[in-house]
Protein backbone atom coordinates (compact mmCIF):
# COMPACT_ATOMS: atom_id res chain seq x y z
CA UNK A 1 0.00 0.00 0.00
CA UNK A 2 1.28 3.36 -1.51
CA UNK A 3 0.30 5.09 2.23
CA UNK A 4 -1.29 4.02 5.53
CA UNK A 5 -4.97 3.16 5.18
CA UNK A 6 -7.18 5.39 6.88
CA UNK A 7 -10.78 4.72 8.07
CA UNK A 8 -13.70 6.71 6.80
CA UNK A 9 -14.88 9.89 8.71
CA UNK A 10 -17.91 8.81 11.48
CA UNK A 11 -19.97 10.58 13.81
CA UNK A 12 -21.15 9.79 17.33
CA UNK A 13 -24.76 9.13 17.54
CA UNK A 14 -26.76 10.20 20.28
CA UNK A 15 -27.47 7.68 22.71
CA UNK A 16 -25.39 4.75 21.20
CA UNK A 17 -21.88 3.58 21.14
CA UNK A 18 -21.76 2.72 17.55
CA UNK A 19 -20.47 5.41 14.93
CA UNK A 20 -22.36 6.60 11.96
CA UNK A 21 -19.53 6.01 8.31
CA UNK A 22 -20.29 9.26 5.94
CA UNK A 23 -19.78 8.37 2.73
CA UNK A 24 -20.52 11.68 0.51
CA UNK A 25 -21.60 15.11 1.69
CA UNK A 26 -24.48 16.59 -0.30
CA UNK A 27 -25.82 20.18 0.24
CA UNK A 28 -29.04 22.43 -0.62
CA UNK A 29 -28.78 26.19 -2.52
CA UNK A 30 -31.22 28.75 -1.21
CA UNK A 31 -33.90 26.34 0.25
CA UNK A 32 -35.75 29.44 2.36
CA UNK A 33 -37.06 32.39 0.51
CA UNK A 34 -35.99 34.65 2.66
CA UNK A 35 -32.07 33.41 2.78
CA UNK A 36 -32.67 33.62 -1.29
CA UNK A 37 -33.71 36.44 -1.43
CA UNK A 38 -30.71 38.16 0.69
CA UNK A 39 -28.80 36.47 -1.81
CA UNK A 40 -30.25 38.74 -4.64
CA UNK A 41 -32.48 35.81 -5.75
CA UNK A 42 -35.82 35.20 -6.63
CA UNK A 43 -37.07 32.06 -4.42
CA UNK A 44 -40.19 31.30 -6.50
CA UNK A 45 -38.95 30.45 -9.64
CA UNK A 46 -36.06 28.51 -9.08
CA UNK A 47 -35.87 24.12 -8.67
CA UNK A 48 -33.22 23.32 -5.75
CA UNK A 49 -29.76 23.00 -6.49
CA UNK A 50 -26.99 21.11 -5.37
CA UNK A 51 -23.41 21.46 -4.44
CA UNK A 52 -21.11 19.05 -2.19
CA UNK A 53 -18.06 19.04 0.67
CA UNK A 54 -15.86 16.58 1.46
CA UNK A 55 -16.64 14.10 4.47
CA UNK A 56 -13.12 15.05 5.43
CA UNK A 57 -14.92 18.84 6.09
CA UNK A 58 -16.99 17.36 8.80
CA UNK A 59 -16.16 18.13 12.61
CA UNK A 60 -17.32 17.20 15.91
CA UNK A 61 -14.66 19.65 17.78
CA UNK A 62 -15.56 22.61 19.47
CA UNK A 63 -12.78 24.65 18.35
CA UNK A 64 -11.72 24.93 14.73
CA UNK A 65 -9.02 26.02 12.67
CA UNK A 66 -10.07 29.19 10.74
CA UNK A 67 -9.73 28.72 7.27
CA UNK A 68 -6.94 30.45 5.12
CA UNK A 69 -7.28 32.53 2.14
CA UNK A 70 -10.65 34.47 3.19
CA UNK A 71 -11.59 37.40 5.44
CA UNK A 72 -15.21 36.63 5.54
CA UNK A 73 -16.52 33.02 6.50
CA UNK A 74 -20.04 33.28 6.92
CA UNK A 75 -22.13 30.53 9.13
CA UNK A 76 -25.21 28.78 7.53
CA UNK A 77 -27.17 26.60 10.56
CA UNK A 78 -28.96 23.85 8.90
CA UNK A 79 -31.19 20.93 10.01
CA UNK A 80 -28.84 17.63 8.05
CA UNK A 81 -30.03 14.30 7.24
CA UNK A 82 -28.12 11.31 7.15
CA UNK A 83 -29.28 8.35 4.90
CA UNK A 84 -29.67 5.04 5.79
CA UNK A 85 -30.55 3.40 2.96
CA UNK A 86 -30.33 4.86 -0.74
CA UNK A 87 -31.65 4.21 -4.55
CA UNK A 88 -32.36 6.26 -7.56
CA UNK A 89 -35.33 7.81 -8.34
CA UNK A 90 -36.64 7.82 -5.23
CA UNK A 91 -40.20 8.78 -4.81
CA UNK A 92 -41.14 11.84 -1.92
CA UNK A 93 -42.83 8.43 0.17
CA UNK A 94 -40.15 6.59 0.16
CA UNK A 95 -37.37 9.01 1.53
CA UNK A 96 -38.52 8.53 5.05
CA UNK A 97 -38.15 5.05 5.44
CA UNK A 98 -34.62 5.59 3.95
CA UNK A 99 -33.44 8.06 6.60
CA UNK A 100 -31.44 6.86 9.75
CA UNK A 101 -31.92 10.24 11.69
CA UNK A 102 -30.86 13.95 11.68
CA UNK A 103 -28.33 16.67 12.81
CA UNK A 104 -28.05 20.13 13.20
CA UNK A 105 -24.58 21.33 11.16
CA UNK A 106 -23.32 24.69 9.90
CA UNK A 107 -22.24 24.56 6.44
CA UNK A 108 -19.28 27.29 6.71
CA UNK A 109 -18.64 29.40 3.49
CA UNK A 110 -15.31 31.42 2.11
CA UNK A 111 -18.01 34.21 1.00
CA UNK A 112 -15.21 36.40 -0.27
CA UNK A 113 -13.95 33.65 -2.72
CA UNK A 114 -17.60 32.03 -3.54
CA UNK A 115 -18.73 35.50 -4.78
CA UNK A 116 -15.67 35.81 -7.33
CA UNK A 117 -16.28 32.18 -7.88
CA UNK A 118 -19.69 33.19 -8.87
CA UNK A 119 -18.50 36.35 -10.67
CA UNK A 120 -16.04 34.15 -13.03
CA UNK A 121 -18.70 31.16 -13.10
CA UNK A 122 -16.15 28.64 -11.37
CA UNK A 123 -16.85 26.19 -9.11
CA UNK A 124 -17.64 26.81 -5.44
CA UNK A 125 -16.14 23.89 -4.05
CA UNK A 126 -13.14 25.01 -2.19
CA UNK A 127 -15.46 28.25 -0.72
CA UNK A 128 -17.77 25.37 0.97
CA UNK A 129 -15.12 22.41 1.88
CA UNK A 130 -11.81 22.41 3.90
CA UNK A 131 -11.36 21.12 6.67
CA UNK A 132 -13.89 22.51 9.52
CA UNK A 133 -16.46 23.72 7.35
CA UNK A 134 -19.38 21.51 8.67
CA UNK A 135 -19.38 21.39 12.48
CA UNK A 136 -22.08 18.78 13.32
CA UNK A 137 -23.73 17.35 16.64
CA UNK A 138 -23.85 13.68 17.05
CA UNK A 139 -27.00 12.31 14.98
CA UNK A 140 -30.47 11.46 16.63
CA UNK A 141 -31.79 8.80 15.37
CA UNK A 142 -35.21 8.97 13.80
CA UNK A 143 -35.78 5.98 15.67
CA UNK A 144 -35.94 8.33 19.08
CA UNK A 145 -36.90 11.77 17.26
CA UNK A 146 -39.23 11.06 14.40
CA UNK A 147 -38.95 13.47 11.50
CA UNK A 148 -38.91 17.22 12.92
CA UNK A 149 -40.88 18.97 9.75
CA UNK A 150 -41.26 22.42 11.74
CA UNK A 151 -39.52 24.09 14.93
CA UNK A 152 -37.27 27.07 15.35
CA UNK A 153 -33.38 26.70 13.30
CA UNK A 154 -31.30 29.12 14.81
CA UNK A 155 -27.77 30.87 15.27
CA UNK A 156 -26.12 33.43 17.93
CA UNK A 157 -22.81 34.52 17.59
CA UNK A 158 -21.28 36.21 20.94
CA UNK A 159 -24.77 35.52 22.29
CA UNK A 160 -26.69 37.29 19.47
CA UNK A 161 -29.38 36.18 17.62
CA UNK A 162 -28.02 36.10 13.78
CA UNK A 163 -30.33 33.56 12.06
CA UNK A 164 -33.84 32.37 13.48
CA UNK A 165 -36.22 30.87 10.83
CA UNK A 166 -38.25 27.31 11.34
CA UNK A 167 -38.07 24.19 9.56
CA UNK A 168 -41.37 24.71 8.43
CA UNK A 169 -40.27 27.82 6.20
CA UNK A 170 -38.12 25.33 3.57
CA UNK A 171 -39.51 26.13 -0.07
CA UNK A 172 -38.23 22.35 -0.91
CA UNK A 173 -39.16 19.96 2.09
CA UNK A 174 -37.20 17.41 3.07
CA UNK A 175 -38.75 14.59 1.06
CA UNK A 176 -38.67 16.21 -2.32
CA UNK A 177 -35.43 17.30 -1.81
CA UNK A 178 -34.13 14.22 -1.35
CA UNK A 179 -36.30 12.61 -4.02
CA UNK A 180 -35.01 14.92 -6.69
CA UNK A 181 -31.48 14.37 -5.34
CA UNK A 182 -32.08 10.69 -6.10
CA UNK A 183 -32.39 11.48 -9.61
CA UNK A 184 -28.70 13.30 -10.14
CA UNK A 185 -26.65 10.34 -8.81
CA UNK A 186 -27.57 6.88 -6.87
CA UNK A 187 -28.03 7.76 -3.05
CA UNK A 188 -26.08 5.43 -0.39
CA UNK A 189 -26.16 4.65 3.01
CA UNK A 190 -24.10 7.01 4.68
CA UNK A 191 -24.69 10.14 2.88
CA UNK A 192 -25.54 13.68 4.26
CA UNK A 193 -27.77 16.06 2.89
CA UNK A 194 -27.16 19.76 4.52
CA UNK A 195 -31.06 20.78 3.89
CA UNK A 196 -30.78 24.48 3.79
CA UNK A 197 -30.14 27.81 5.92
CA UNK A 198 -32.74 30.28 6.91
CA UNK A 199 -31.89 34.13 6.32
CA UNK A 200 -29.69 36.09 8.68
CA UNK A 201 -26.15 34.24 7.33
CA UNK A 202 -23.33 36.68 8.39
CA UNK A 203 -19.19 36.47 9.08
CA UNK A 204 -17.96 34.90 12.45
CA UNK A 205 -14.48 35.97 13.32
CA UNK A 206 -11.51 34.37 15.10
CA UNK A 207 -12.69 33.55 18.58
CA UNK A 208 -16.43 34.10 18.55
CA UNK A 209 -18.96 31.53 20.37
CA UNK A 210 -20.86 30.82 18.16
CA UNK A 211 -24.48 28.56 19.24
CA UNK A 212 -26.79 27.43 16.81
CA UNK A 213 -29.34 24.79 16.69
CA UNK A 214 -32.63 23.48 16.29
CA UNK A 215 -35.24 23.35 18.61
CA UNK A 216 -36.33 19.75 19.52
CA UNK A 217 -33.16 18.09 17.59
CA UNK A 218 -30.23 19.19 19.15
CA UNK A 219 -28.00 22.76 19.70
CA UNK A 220 -24.09 22.79 18.78
CA UNK A 221 -21.37 25.02 19.93
CA UNK A 222 -18.11 25.82 18.24
CA UNK A 223 -15.59 28.98 17.81
CA UNK A 224 -12.75 29.37 15.30
CA UNK A 225 -9.17 29.49 16.75
MN1 LIG B 1 -25.94 26.18 2.95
Amino acid sequence: MAIPSFEPVTLAIQGESSRFPVRRVFCVGRNYAEHAREMGHDPDREPPFFFGKDAEALSQESTLPYPSLTEDVHHEVELVVALAAGGRDLKAEDVRSAIYGYAVGIDYTRRDMQSVAKKLARPWFLSKSFIGAAPITPLIPAATLGHPREGRIWLEVEGAVRQDGNLNQMIWGIEETVAILSTYDELLPGDLVFTGTPAGVGPVARGQAVRAGVDGVATLEMRFT
